[in-house]
Parts: C-alpha cells; structure tokens; sequence
C-alpha cells in the first residue's frame, strides 16, 4: 500500500515566505482610503511598518525571521496524510491527500500569522496588541503568538460567544491575554452601543471597532487581523510550501486542490505556491476549488466592488467580491466564514481565472465532517467540514469518471471546542440556513463610491 503520510525534515522547512504578488499576470488594485478615497497603506497607527511593507511589496521571497521559524517549530512542519480509510469507504479511484494543521498549539492554520505579527510588532517596541475574536479561534492564536513574544494582548470577544463558548476565552486567559465581552464598557465606541441596547449580543463588527478604537487611542497598542489581508495570506504559504515540498519528493502533483474561505487565508496559503504554475502555464488543468458557507456566499453570489473592510466603515476600502459590509450573516457554526468581505488576492485570481469557488449548505458539511471523522479519525473544524464536503464531492464524481486523481485537501483545524455543534447535528437539530437574497440587496445598497484611480 502507498505511504500513509508524509513528514518533512525540520531541516527542509522552508525559509521564505512566498508572495504572489511577484507573479500576478495583472498587479493588486489599491487599497483607497476610507474618507478621501485615495489610494492608501494600511494605518499606521494600527499596523507597524515591516507589515505595511510586506502588504505591498511585490518581492518574490520574503525570509521568515529566524526567530519566527523558531517559533513555528514548536509545532511545524505540519504532517501530509493520505486518506486511505476515505478512499476506501468511498470506493473511489482518487488519491485523497490533506494537510492538517490542526496540530498548532491553538488548534487551526492561524497562528502562521498570529506569530509572524506578534514578532514584527515586537521588533517595532509594541507593547500591546488590541484585536477581536468572533467564536474564539483568532482571539487565541493571537493569544499564543502574544504569549511567546512577551506582548500583552486584548481580545474583544463576541458578547454571544464569549457567553456560550467560554473554552477558548479560559485558552486565551491561558496564555495570559485580557479577554472581553464586546460590546464593552472599555472603549467609546462599546459605551455607545451598550447605551441604545444594554442586551446587545454584540457581532464581529463591532468588536473590530473597539479592537480598532484600543489601538488608536494606545500610543504602546497595535491592532492585528487575522486574514484578509495581503500579508496574513503570505505568511499562510509556510504551508502551501511544505506541502509543495513533500509532494515533489514524493513525485506528485495534485490535480485539484480543495480549501474553505471566510477571509481566505488558509486556502490562499495553500494553493499560492501552486497557482504560481498555472500563472507560469505549466500546470494548465491544475484546478482551485474554494468552498464558502451558501448562507455567506461572498464570491459566488456577491458583487466584485469597492467596499469597505469592517462594518463601521472606519477600514480601508478594497476591491473585492462583497454582499456589503452591513450585511450580517446568519449563525451558522462556520463562525470562521462569516465575513461580508473576501481576501483581494483570491478575489483577484478568482477574477482572472486561475481559482474557481463553490458553495455549500450546512447540514452537508456536518454529513461530510462526521465521515471524515468515521474513517481518518480526525474531528474537523466546522469551517474545515466545507472543504472536506467538496473533496468528497470530487472524489465520488472520479468514481463515476473511473478517474484517478490526486486531491488535496487543506484541513484548516480541528473541531475540538465545536462539540455543541456537532451535538446539534448528531441529534437532527442542525438547520441549513438559505441565502439571505433581500438582505444582501439591502447591504449592497451601502457600498461606497470610489472614483478611478
Ligand atoms: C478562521 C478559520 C477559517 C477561515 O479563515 P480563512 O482566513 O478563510 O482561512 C477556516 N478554518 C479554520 C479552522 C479557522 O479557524
């Protein structure tokens, strides 16, 4: 039987981060800022330099300080598994691969990031790091990357999750970060919102713009996030680089590669240095497959425009597909892909081509989530059951086809703290939620004007 997995060398990991931006056949539109809509960096009083440069730099490789690689180390390189057990119940001729990086400290593909940004804002003598959390997942990567950098950390929490999720929060307080409930009454902007509606549940929104809020008014704070953005998908190519690596030792070549989006960051980090060969035209039928929730489906349902980053409109505007920024998604356990908006790069390469996107119901994705766990043994994170429901798919449709090809899965995170949520859906009280179509109407009407460049 072939090999079960597939572990690079400590050695072998990769020292440089790949930026896509070198090979776009067309460059990034630019960002334009909020109010003048000009063409505009990031904030600097949010973001330090070293990540404002590496948001725009347009250099092929990009060195991953030795400091961060010895971070990453504490849990990279991340294993290539092959699913055999999937493959079997399947009965399929596909080869199903997937990269899990549910073995990170904090559980998912985001303390890539969360490590790289503690360390830069470190380096620029931050002391403190203000940022928001929606169920808890970024929250406490941040929290880890916080913890091993000696910066302090703030986390405005959901009001909602923060109530009916509390093991993330005690992993964060953990690790020694301060967490909240948002709204809160630390800032103006929390102050307010708690003063029309004292039992607001709060949403991702607003904790942004107390997050936001923080770091503007602390001259020792910076605020981080945790996708969207040019520079958190290029350090999510750690990944996609190893993987790379261990495949062509291994002499394969995947034919179709599988991710979940909500900002796109660990679908990006993956297939990035892969679709550097379909860019090149040498892997011309190599395939993108990036799978949204169907209640939040940005790219396949949204409109490719200028829109604001956050829903208090204070971030800078992007060029991306958006269902508008006051566009509130509806609850599903997916807390990870809601988000209004999508990653420039992988609306940009969604645009020319070179990626596709799909969407998917809930209820499929817990069927999909709990076969996986029946045969690979893993329990994946809800977000991660969207890919996992396309590889499968995918891998049935080659059984029609008699086709054997190689699939590759990027298995996000695992599922650890989701437990109600599958309690949910072994019991049958899971509901699929349909596309939201007037409220998306609604919040398309909000989308700003920006004049050309
Ligand atoms: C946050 C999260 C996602 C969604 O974020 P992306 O930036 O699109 O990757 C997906 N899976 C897991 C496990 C997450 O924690």
């Amino acid at each position: 039987m072939d090999r079960h997995k597939y572990i690079l060398d400590e050695k072998d990991m990769p020292t440089q981060w790949y930026n896509i931006q070198a090979d776009l056949p067309e460059p990034l539109p630019p960002l334009r800022h909020p109010v003048t809509k000009e063409p505009t960096i990031l904030p600097p009083p949010l973001f330090c330099d070293e990540l404002n440069k590496q948001e725009f730099s347009t250099e092929r490789w990009i060195d991953i300080p030795e400091e961060v690689q010895d971070v990453y180390k504490t849990w990279r390189p991340t294993t290539l598994h092959r699913a055999h057990r999937l493959e079997k119940l399947l009965d399929t001729p596909a080869k199903i691969f997937y990269k899990y990086e549910g073995t990170s400290q904090a559980g998912s593909h985001k303390p890539n990031t969360a490590v790289a940004q503690a360390y830069y804002n470190k380096q620029a003598g931050v002391k403190r790091i203000a940022t928001e959390t929606g169920a808890g997942q970024w929250g406490s990567a941040m929290a880890m990357g916080c913890m091993f950098f000696g910066l302090e950390l703030k986390v405005y929490m959901v009001k909602v999750s923060y109530q009916q999720k509390p093991y993330r929060r005690i992993l964060m307080e953990t690790w020694g970060a301060q967490c909240v409930p948002s709204p809160s009454t630390d800032t103006q902007f929390g102050n307010k919102i708690l003063a029309e509606d004292p039992e607001s549940p709060g949403s991702l929104g607003m904790a942004i713009s107390e997050a936001v809020e923080d770091a503007a008014t602390h001259d020792d704070t910076r605020y981080a996030l945790g996708s969207v953005l040019n520079h958190v998908l290029l350090h999510q190519t750690v990944n996609g680089l190893e993987t790379k690596k261990l495949m062509e030792q291994a002499d394969i070549y995947p034919d179709i590669i599988v991710g979940c989006i909500g900002g796109g960051s660990n679908a990006a980090g993956m297939f990035l240095p892969f679709v550097k060969d379909k860019i090149a035209g040498t892997k011309p039928d190599l395939r993108i497959i990036c799978v949204e929730p169907a209640s939040c489906p940005t790219v396949t349902k949204g409109l490719y425009a200028w829109d604001y980053g956050d829903v208090a409109g204070m971030a800078p505007i992007a060029l991306m597909y958006t269902l508008g920024h006051s566009f509130v998604p509806p609850p599903v356990h997916a807390g990870g892909l809601r988000y209004h908006g999508m990653a420039p790069i992988v609306c940009h390469l969604h645009k020319l081509g070179f990626i596709e996107a799909t969407a998917v119901g809930q209820l499929g994705t817990f069927e999909a989530g709990v076969t996986f766990a029946r045969t690979e043994g893993i329990i994946s994170a809800p977000e991660t059951n969207h890919a996992i429901r396309v590889t499968i798919d995918e891998a049935l449709k080659c059984k029609a086809t008699g086709e054997s090809k190689n699939i590759l899965l990027a298995h996000s995170g695992h599922g650890h703290f989701d437990m109600s949520a599958y309690e949910l859906y072994l019991s049958g009280k899971l509901e699929d939620y349909d596309y939201p179509e007037e409220k998306v109407k609604e919040a398309l009407k909000d989308l700003p004007e920006v004049p050309a460049a």
